[in-house]
């Protein structure tokens, strides 16, 4: 960096960004974007029309507290206002989580690979990542997991399911894991697919978090109820740590927009849920075609499915590519191929099926 210019945070120069899924190409071979688990449906028109009626008053600043939807929410989960903290996506409420629990000297614990999003912002922090690998299977070792806790830790990020295997944590082991975590360390529950589970034996994190001051959920609209491009995510904890939530939040970081969408689309649940149901059908045709092909494929209860390819993922990607649907490779590693329109589908499989 230059003398003339301004000095930053050392720390920052080597943090990755954040890489979003690849886009479908405008106007190229590429019709679909299977790269960023987001929801296929088109938003529900009566949520449409709610948006379109918030464009007069776009002079206005949002309401900072996000009254309406906190309401909605504290009803919806049965838990109080003061529970609650909403944020830019539940990536900028995990953000603010780290924020307000650690700093450099301080560790964060999650499992790897997961979502990539833990790593940059546990650095942009300053505090210390320990990363915990999954088991030969892609699920938690959460055994390994509390193994791994110091008294350093501050934060562990369990992500169920996990981004971008699919796989769950279920009841027994997620309880044994939270009575060996000490009261001090807060646990998050990534719950951003909590939605897609149809495994009985995966517990609801609002559950969970209801008699252990030390959990909390994280939810968003962004997944099952297709509001990604509007940003709004939220917590579930206990007053203090909800309170240090709705400290450390960006003022007015929840457009207008988002809060009244949000809040339709809780009052549209059954049809948005009803999608999510068509989805996990195109999951399990997606992941049965996939096996019955001959290829090993993890239990996924999420929207998209994991395929370890090695040294042949970018030549994977590449052919999906050229097929017509953009997928998500992480180089050396796999692939993670959100479940989409049933024609999208057909496209992956159709290329899984030829694919040397
Ligand atoms: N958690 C997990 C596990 C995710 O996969 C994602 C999105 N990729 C998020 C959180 C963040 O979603 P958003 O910020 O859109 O709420």
């Amino acid at each position: 960096m230059s003398e003339t210019s301004p000095k930053l945070r050392a720390e920052l120069e080597g943090i990755p960004t954040y890489k979003p899924g690849k886009p479908a190409a405008a106007g190229g071979p590429v019709a679909y974007k299977l790269s960023s688990n987001e929801n296929p449906y088109p938003p529900l028109p009566g949520v449409m029309e709610t948006v379109a009626a918030c464009a007069a008053s776009f002079n206005r600043y949002p309401d900072m507290m996000c009254t309406g939807l906190m309401d909605e929410l504290s009803e919806r989960f049965a838990v109080p206002v003061t529970h609650l903290a909403t944020g830019t996506g539940s990536v900028g409420v995990a953000q603010q989580l780290i924020q307000a629990t650690s700093g450099p000297g301080d560790e964060v614990i999650y499992a790897w690979r997961s979502f990539e999003a833990y790593p940059i912002i546990t650095q942009i922090s300053g505090a210390t990542s320990v990363q915990v690998p999954l088991t030969p299977g892609d699920v938690h070792d959460l055994d390994a997991m509390a193994d791994a806790i110091t008294e350093r830790t501050r934060l562990i990020f369990v992500c169920n399911p996990n981004n971008p295997t699919g796989t769950v944590v279920r009841r027994a082991e997620l309880e044994r894991f939270l009575d060996r975590v000490p009261k001090h360390v807060l646990v998050v529950l990534d719950e951003a697919y909590r939605e897609f589970i149809r495994d009985p034996e995966v517990p609801d994190g609002v559950e969970l978090y209801r008699d252990r001051p030390n959990v909390c959920v994280l939810r968003t609209f962004s997944k099952a109820y297709g509001l990604a491009g509007l940003r709004v995510g939220f917590a579930i904890a206990h007053e203090p740590v909800a309170a240090a939530l709705r400290k450390t939040a960006v003022p007015f970081g929840v457009s207008q927009i988002a809060q009244e969408a949000a809040i339709a689309s809780l009052r549209a649940e059954d049809e948005l849920i009803g999608r999510v149901g068509s989805l996990v059908c195109e999951r399990n045709r997606v992941v049965e075609g996939l096996r019955g092909q001959g290829w090993t494929v993890p239990e996924t209860q999420a929207n998209f499915v994991w395929l370890r390819l090695g040294e042949r993922t970018v030549a994977f990607a590449q052919a999906c590519e050229q097929a017509g649907v953009v997928v998500r490779p992480f180089p050396g590693e796999g692939v993670r191929v959100t479940v989409g329109e049933a024609e999208a589908n057909d496209i992956f499989l159709k290329v899984a099926e030829g694919f040397p």
